[in-house]
Parts: C-alpha cells; structure tokens; sequence
C-alpha cells in the first residue's frame, strides 16, 4: 500500500484517485477549488459530452497531438469501460449524433455527482481548498519519496504523486500552468503552449458586419503558405472579432502552432454543393428571372440578408446596375467570390476562451503505459497537463480518463 497525491480534482485526477485507491492505497486527492470538476461543469456546454462511444481506432484518429502515445492508455480505459463505470453510480448516459456520449438528464453536474459517489465509495481523502505550490523529490525516507509544499506553508511527504492540474485554458476554472511549474522543477521540458480549440482572429474588418451570421453546409479550407492543411463541411460562425464554430474550431487545432510564422488563408466554399459551372448556371438563371432588377435585389434567394452588402461590395459590381448590364467577367468574378471567400488569419483567441491547451510536458520523458516520469520515478503527469489534445467529441476527456487510469492503476 501506497501513499498517492493526487493534485488537481477534474477529470484526470479524479479519475486517477479512483484507480490508485481501487489498489488499496491511501489515496489523497488536493484540489485548489472550493469544489471538483469546475471545467467538468462547463464541458458540452453545460451538457458534458463525456466520452465518444466509437472504436479505438477512431480516439486515435481525432488525437492531433502524439496520438501513438496513447494506444496503451487508450486500450487499458476505453469509453466502454468509462461509461460502465459511471453507470454504476445510477448516473444513466446516453449517445447521441456522432457517437457523442451524455448524461441522460443533460447535465454535467450528474457527471460530477458520480465521480463524487466512486470517489467516496472508495474512501478517498478530498482536500478542498488547498494548493500546491512545489513539488520535487525528496530523500527516500518511510515519510515517502516526493515532497509536496502546500499553499499555507505545511510540507507533506508521499511515495506516488500524480499531477492532474489541467492546462491553462480557462484558467478561471482553475487550470492556470501550475503543472508547467512542477513539471520544469523536476527536470522536463514543456512542449510550447498554444490555446486550441479556440475561434480565430480575422483581419478583414467586414466581419464585423457579419457578426451573429451562422453559415451551414459551408465548406472551410484552411491555407499555411498556400498548403492546404484542412478542409472539411460543417457549420460556423462570423463574429466581431473574426470566425467560430464547430468547423473553426476543428481548424484552430492545426493552426495555432503555426499561425506566427505562416500566411494562414481561411477560404469558405458558399455553395460547396455546386460546381463553379453550376453556379454560374444558376446565376444566369436567377438574373434572367430578374431581368429589370437591381444587382442587390437579384441575390436574395441565393445568400443570407446579411451577407450580400458584403459580397456586392466584394463583387466590385454596382448594386444598382441592372442584372442584364452585368458582363460575363462579372459573374465569373462573383462566382469565384461565393466559392471562394479569402480572410486572413492573424491570430486565434486566447486561452480564456480555448476549449483545450495545445503542447505540455514533453511526452518523450513520460512512460506511456503508466504516465510515470522517465526522470522522476513516483511523479506522474495525467491528462491536459500533458502534450496531448483532441479534435472535440468526447475525445480529450477520454484523454483525461484514460491517462489517469493508467497512473492510478500502475500504483501498488
Ligand atoms: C468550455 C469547455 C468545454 C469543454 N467541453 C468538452 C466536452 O464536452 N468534451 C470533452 O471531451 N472535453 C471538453 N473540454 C475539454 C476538457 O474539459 C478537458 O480536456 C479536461 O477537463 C481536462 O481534464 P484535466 O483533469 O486534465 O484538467 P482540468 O479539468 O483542468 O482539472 C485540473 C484541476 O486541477 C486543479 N489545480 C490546478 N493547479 C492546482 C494546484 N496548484 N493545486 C491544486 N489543484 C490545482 C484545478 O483547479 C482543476 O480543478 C472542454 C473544455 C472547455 C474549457
């Protein structure tokens, strides 16, 4: 029987306090908050999509950050094994669109309230209100091997200590870096963070214009220096500062890293469903049937009310030119527009509003049957903490689930 740490009391730590203590440990877990699972409150939109209900295969393949790393996790902790054990709790889940997995009542709260019954049941120790603020190895005493500072000065010993403090992105949840501070002290390197899952600054001012408008079955390509890097149908949002949405976020993931040193084009397909040809065809259609009609008032059936003082000033072409005035090179101009609409990308949103931090502690000096430190035998480093992250769907939670089973199981 060990004596386990565990700092932080979300989704990794809670869940690793419940595997070390399922091995007859003595099981602390140190929370800074007055509560656990503040973020786990606000995942899903207050609805907490806590898992993907799909094959492993498919957790890896929504991993954006060293998904090899996680094949043994993954496989030791799946979404099953997870859903069961919250089921056991009397909490009921359900799956909806895209294998996404929720509470039945909606809310995230139940998700809390059944890691609160498996904790208890399991008689972990939960310490509220109570930070760390150093911890490094000790000398090998029957104390324990691992030296935690608390916030109020008292200094307490461990054998294991699993950090599970989160990233830094909504850092009003808690997660604010510390984990970056203890990792650094111990001798790892932290992979550079980035917010991701996060919308994007745009430089064309018309965005504004356009804030509230929510395109559907639009398409986004995503340019680094005239590469395509993502591409994919969807739904998104204009805003005042630039764009989001499901599709925007998806596409944050591959951009933040790079969007300092590269030009990044976000290009929307308008109307992914026809081809240039089409369009033009149904241009034509619509003009004819409009013949006497101003340019402005010609385009109504074919975009949102909003967005067509945009894309008439974007044309080059008059709005009160009559259609029939309107030259071939015009309409290719027009059709080039719709489905082709270029804004730069300067930045992505901060942390305070990113779903989930990109980069961590370095993964090369982390086990990744157990989350043991290579450098620190008995300090562990689980979920966000971690250079790791997902596309949404369930899948970073299943992240936090599955990295701190395999810390809290690997304790004896
Ligand atoms: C708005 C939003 C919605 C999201 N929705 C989803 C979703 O629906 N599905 C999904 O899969 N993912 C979602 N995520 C991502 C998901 O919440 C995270 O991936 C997950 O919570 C990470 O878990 P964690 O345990 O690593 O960190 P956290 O949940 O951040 O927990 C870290 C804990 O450590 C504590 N802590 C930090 N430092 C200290 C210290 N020094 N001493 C003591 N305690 C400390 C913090 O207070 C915090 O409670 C969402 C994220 C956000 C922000």
């Amino acid at each position: 029987m060990s004596k386990v740490f565990v700092i932080g009391g979300g989704a990794s730590g809670m869940m690793a306090a419940i595997a070390a203590a399922d091995n007859y440990n003595e099981v602390h877990l140190i929370e800074k908050n007055e509560k656990l699972g503040k973020k786990i409150f606000i995942t899903g939109k207050g609805r907490c999509n806590v898992t993907n209900a799909s094959d492993m295969n498919t957790h890896l393949n929504n991993v954006v950050s060293n998904p090899k790393f996680l094949y043994s996790a993954f496989n030791a902790f799946t979404s099953e094994d997870l859903m069961e054990l919250i089921e056991t709790t009397g909490i009921k889940l359900k799956i909806e669109r895209g294998q996404r997995v929720f509470p039945v009542s909606d809310h995230s709260s139940d998700i809390i309230k059944a890691f609160t019954i498996l904790l208890k049941e399991r008689g972990v120790n939960i310490h509220l209100n109570t930070k760390v603020v150093d911890v490094k190895k000790a000398e090998k005493t029957e104390r324990g091997n691992i030296e935690v500072k608390l916030g109020d000065g008292r200094v307490v010993y461990c054998d294991s200590c699993i950090v599970a403090t989160g990233g830094c992105s909504y850092p009003v949840t808690g997660s604010d870096g510390d984990g970056y501070v203890f990792a650094r002290e111990n001798g790892h390197d932290i992979v550079e963070t980035h917010p991701a899952l996060v919308p994007l600054n745009i430089k064309e001012e018309y965005c504004k214009e356009l804030q509230g408008l929510s395109l559907k079955n639009v398409k986004l390509s995503i340019f680094a220096d005239e590469k395509m890097i993502f591409s994919d149908m969807g739904e998104m949002l204009f805003t005042h500062f630039g764009i989001s949405g499901p599709l925007v976020l998806t596409a944050s993931s591959l951009v933040t890293d790079i969007v300092k040193n590269k030009k990044i084009t976000a290009v929307i397909d308008l109307k992914p469903a026809l081809s240039k040809e089409q369009l033009d065809k149904r241009l034509l259609r619509d003009f004819s049937e409009n013949i006497n009609k101003n340019f402005k008032n010609s385009i109504d059936g074919m975009l949102p009310k909003k967005m067509i003082p945009i894309i008439i000033r974007l044309s080059g072409i008059e709005e009160d030119r009559k259609v029939n005035e309107i030259t071939k090179t015009e309409r290719e101009r027009l059709v080039e527009l719709l489905k082709n609409m270029n804004l730069t990308v300067t930045s992505t949103r901060g942390f305070n509003e990113a779903i989930i931090t990109k980069g961590g502690v370095d993964i090369r000096d982390i086990s990744p049957k157990n989350m043991e430190s290579k450098l620190v035998p008995g300090l562990f480093f689980v979920g966000e903490v971690l250079d790791l992250d997902s596309f949404t769907g369930g899948y970073n939670l299943q992240i936090a689930w599955s990295t701190g089973y395999a810390a809290g199981n690997s304790i004896w």
